[in-house]
């Protein structure tokens, strides 16, 4: 067996695992499987492996960082929608808009802004989601705190070439995730009052998506669980 093959392999039984997982976390929740889209967050892996997860039927891939997204979703010829997930200063903004289909962490106007030129000067639509944080601890770092979800949202629904398509969270480290995720649920449920469209709810990753699926996500981020740990990172 080459190492491709070695790999494909490898990738294949750890997909088919997470979605049985998927698969009964949704069953215990009386939920479709087909309510829950999967993210497969492929960040600092190679633009080999995207390929094979496109080719094993993933249609959803998400990555934390630029330029390294870019160079990927140039490398990758497959069809696939491309999920940006991580932190981002507006001077990349641009760059971002011409390659990502999504962006879960917009968490100020600013970016909402340059993500909107961006879009237009590209000639695309990009879906943008709210990132909202959790954390006790200097909450706001990653994401709006809840009471700045409203004002976040109006500006993205506003904002030319940007939808607006719900909100994302990352679990607070070291916390019960399910009821920062109950929480967001209840954010999504006000959110959709004003606009009906915005029905995203990103939460769960390898370690969480469980209790996710239970609290009503419709995007799944997951990496570790697919790919392999990640080597550390300096
Ligand atoms: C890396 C990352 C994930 C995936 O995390 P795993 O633990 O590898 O499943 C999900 N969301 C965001 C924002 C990430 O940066």
């Amino acid at each position: 067996m080459s190492d491709l093959e070695a790999r494909r392999a490898e990738l294949a039984a750890n997909l088919a695992e997470t979605q049985e997982r998927i698969a009964a976390a949704c069953r215990a929740a009386g939920r479709a499987s087909d309510d829950v889209t999967l993210v497969v967050v492929t960040k600092t892996y190679p633009a080999s492996d995207v390929e094979l997860l496109a080719g094993l039927g993933v249609t959803d891939v998400g990555e934390n960082r630029h330029p390294e997204a870019g160079d990927k979703a140039k490398a990758v010829s497959a069809p696939l929608r491309w999920h940006f997930l991580g932190g981002l200063q507006t001077n990349k903004a641009g760059a971002v808009a011409r390659y990502a289909d999504l962006v879960h962490s917009v968490d100020r106007v600013k970016l909402a802004h340059s993500l909107s030129r961006g879009a237009e000067a590209a000639g695309r639509e990009l879906t943008c989601l709210v990132q909202v944080d959790f954390g006790a601890v200097d909450p706001g770092r990653s994401g709006v705190v809840p009471a700045g979800v409203g004002e976040l949202a109006d500006a993205i629904a506003a904002a030319p070439g940007l939808a607006l398509g719900g909100l994302m969270t990352v679990a607070p480290l070291g916390d019960d995730p399910a009821p920062h995720f109950d929480h967001l649920a209840r954010l999504s449920a006000d959110l959709r009052r004003d606009h009906a469209a915005a029905t995203i709810v990103s939460a769960g990753m390898s370690g969480d998506f469980e209790a996710a699926i239970g609290a009503g996500a419709t995007h799944l981020r997951i990496g570790r669980s697919i790919l392999g740990e990640r080597p550390p990172t300096g």
